[in-house]
Parts: structure tokens; sequence; C-alpha cells
């Protein structure tokens, strides 16, 4: 979402002069749009000051804006430990920016806006173009979050769940397709918590796919990311009749053990977990998924750790995220006490081992097999081009000619931890195709 939202950023401070440069060294303004998911993403964002400010020592100041959760989570305490930041501009109101921009410029002064004008916020992007013309691009469509997980900021940093308008989202959409979108990853902290209300009907996150699934020069449709207790009836039919929605889903679980979702307020069990799993094989057959996991929350024991283990064999999760608990700040988890780290370090590594040797047996599937890969970019100095196939994972060909847009047959002949690697296939007959 980050990355939608420095996007938009851009387009909205091309109106006041302002374009982005690739040397850093000679930027008049910078932000630093922050994400506060991570441990210590605070401390990264003041060692990045700290880097900047050695880059400036001699030469004039660049203006410095600090935008993201880090600057609604940290707020006026920001200019407090750092002078040398001009704005603080929290997530929901990062539409102001070209007049908080004009103001510093006019006034010198500090300036902190850290609302949650979401609505607003979406006014004022829908009246700028959104010119991102990346391959595969991100749309946001929702945003906030009111689950309350207890281990988690969303709530407290992009505050209370907010649905976009189903037509605005679907004219963006078009505009990223004119602009060269062949993939669109439909974007929310809560994407499938998607509803949008009008006084006739409430529009879904399956209605805003089915919409996107008959727009001819859209290929490919993902969304992310989703919590289990909003997979609804209508989403799990999306994906049996959508073709255009790839057969991966990233659905957080967390944890293998009832006990311990209980704990965390993820508001379901693992049984209602294997349940929609299982719905959804039934839609799509060849659906993968990936998960997150977090290991060593408050109470977890070896039993606990041993359901996720348990789970992680059952569903053979790809490409998953998996970390240490680390309390944050002001949330109930941060008033519990935390499981031995010796302990929860010797579980994250016994179940990532786990999720690498499923990685490694779901890549070796592909040898010699014949994969349908959407090609993004070019690698930097290299005749090489980077793709991904239906199931996110990337895939790097050699070719003289420009394969960016394309999406082709390619044959894989090797794979790492990262990626696979293969040829374009002109003689398919020969191999299985596997997706
Ligand atoms: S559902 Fe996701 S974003 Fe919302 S509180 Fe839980 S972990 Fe955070």
């Amino acid at each position: 979402m980050n990355e939608y939202d420095s996007n938009r950023i851009l387009d909205l401070v091309k109106p006041i002069g302002y374009i982005s440069t690739n040397n850093p060294s000679e930027a008049d303004c910078y932000v630093l749009n922050t994400c506060h998911i991570r441990e210590k993403a605070t401390d990264k964002v003041y060692h990045d000051i700290g880097r900047l400010k050695k880059e400036f020592r001699n030469r004039k100041k660049p203006m410095l804006l600090v935008t993201g959760c880090v600057a609604q989570a940290e707020n006026e305490e920001m200019f407090n430990r750092e002078k040398y930041i001009d704005g603080v501009v929290g997530p929901q109101s990062y539409h102001q920016i070209p007049d908080i921009i004009k103001k510093i410029e006019n006034n010198k002064n500090k300036i902190n806006s850290t609302e949650f004008e979401v609505i607003e916020k979406f006014d004022c992007l829908n009246s700028v173009q959104n010119s991102n013309s990346k391959v595969s691009s991100f749309l946001t469509i929702q945003e906030g979050c009111d689950k309350f997980c207890h281990f988690c900021v969303v709530p407290y940093t992009r505050g209370p769940e907010y649905s976009r308008s189903f037509n605005e989202i679907i004219n963006e959409a078009k505009q990223l397709i004119a602009n060269g979108a062949k993939e669109i990853t439909l974007l929310g902290q809560n994407v499938n918590a998607y509803a949008y209300k009008t006084p006739t009907r409430t529009f879904r996150l399956a209605d805003l796919i089915i919409q996107l699934n008959d727009l001819k020069e859209l290929k490919r449709i993902r969304y992310t990311t989703s919590h289990p207790k909003d997979v609804t009836k209508d989403l799990i039919e999306a994906h049996k009749t959508c073709k255009k929605l790839m057969p991966i889903l990233h659905l957080p679980v967390q944890s293998g053990s009832s006990k311990i979702l209980n704990a965390m307020n993820r508001k379901h069990t693992i049984e209602e977990y294997l349940e929609i799993i299982n719905d959804l094989k039934k839609a799509r057959p060849n659906i993968k998924f990936s998960s997150d996991f977090i290991i060593g929350y408050p109470g977890e024991t070896e039993d606990d750790f041993n359901h996720t283990l348990n789970l992680v064999e059952k569903i053979e999760f790809i490409n998953s995220y998996s970390f240490i608990y680390s309390s944050r700040p002001g949330t109930p988890a941060s008033k519990l006490n935390t499981v031995d780290q010796k302990i929860a370090k010797k579980r994250l590594i016994k179940l990532q081992e786990m999720l690498e040797k499923i990685n490694t047996k779901s890549k070796k599937e592909f040898l010699n097999a014949s994969i349908e890969v959407l090609f993004e970019n070019k690698l930097k100095r290299q005749n090489k081009y980077f793709g991904r196939d239906k199931f996110l994972n990337s895939v790097i060909v050699g070719s003289e000619k420009d394969l960016t847009g394309r999406t082709l047959n390619i044959e894989i002949n090797d794979f790492n931890h990262n990626s696979l690697f293969g040829k374009i296939l002109h003689n398919e007959k020969k191999i299985t195709q596997l997706n």
C-alpha cells in the first residue's frame, strides 16, 4: 500500500512543480513514506534522516516530510526528536501534501497533519489522474481496519475501515490499464472487508473482481490482504467464475492454534479457517495459499506451536512470512508476558525450515514444465527480464527482445530460493503446462 501511496503522492505534487529524481542528492524535497508494521520502523526512519543530514551537511537543507504510519504513530514527538523534519503527515492526510509543501516553502513553519480524513483524501485523489504505468499495478480499494487484533497497530495508524466508491475504483483501474497495466492487485488492510454502500445495494470485493474480469486489456487480477472472517460466499464463487483472478491467495492465519487465535482476537477458529480453504479449493482446484505467522505470541505453548506446524504441513503454504512476536506500544498484547526469546527463536527456525522445504518442493514441480509468465521489467544492466507466474513466483528469462508487458509460456530449467529460471518456449507440445 505504501508503494501505491508513494505513487499517488508523486501525482499530487506534479501540479506544484515537483518531479521525482533518480539522483537523491539533488532533491529539493524528501518524502519518507514509512511503514510501522515491522519492529524498529521508527529507528529506521531516524537512521535514514541521519544519512540525509550527512549528505546535505554543507549544502542547503532539503525539505523533509515524514509520511505514513510511523508519522501517524509518532506524531508531534517526531519534531521534538528530530529538528530536521519539516512536516509529519499521516496516511489519511497525504492529499494535503501540495498545500503543506507550499506553506513550508512560504512560512518555514513545521506542519503536523495526522487527522483521519480518509473521505476527503479519496475525494481529492479521484480528481488526480493516476500516472503509474507499471505492467503490474496496485490499486487501493479499502483502508483501515475494525478488527483490532491484539498485536496490531493498524487500527490505530490507518483508522477505521473505509471503502472507496465502486465507480471510482473502476475508473482508476481503466486509467491504469490505459497506462499499460496488464495486472491489477486490489489493495486494502482488510481488502475483503470492502463494502461500498449505496441506497439500493452494497458492492463487495467480488463485484469489483467480476467487473474487472470483463475489461479486455486486463490479464490478471489479485487482491491482498484478506482476513479469513471476510471470505464470503460470493468471493469464493468469484474464484470459480473469474478466470483472470489468479489462483493464489494470501490468507494470514498467524497461528495454527485456536487457543492462540482467540488470545490474538482473530475472530475465527482453525476449523473455520480450514473450511474456507476447502471451499476455495472446491471453487478453484489449483489454488495455492500463502500466509503470515507470528511465532511466540504471549501464551504460545509447544503444543500450540505444533498445531501451527501441522497446519503448514497440511495446507502446504508457499511464499509465506513468519516472524517472532514483537510487542507494539499501545496494543492489548503489549501488556502480556512474552515467551522466552530463545524458545521463540528455535520455533521460528523450525517453522521456516518447514516452509522452505515446501517452497523447494513446489518450485521443483516446475522443472521442465511450461508456465505462463507475465513480464514486468528488464533487469538492470542485463538482457534478462523479470516476470511472475500465476502463483506470484518470480521468473527470470534471458531475451534480446523486449518482453515487458507480454505473457509468454516459459520452460523452467532451474530455480533458487527466490526465483525460477527458464527460456521462452517455442514448441509447447513437448512439455506439461502447469498452470
Ligand atoms: S485484521 Fe489485520 S490489519 Fe486488522 S488488526 Fe488484525 S492484523 Fe491488523
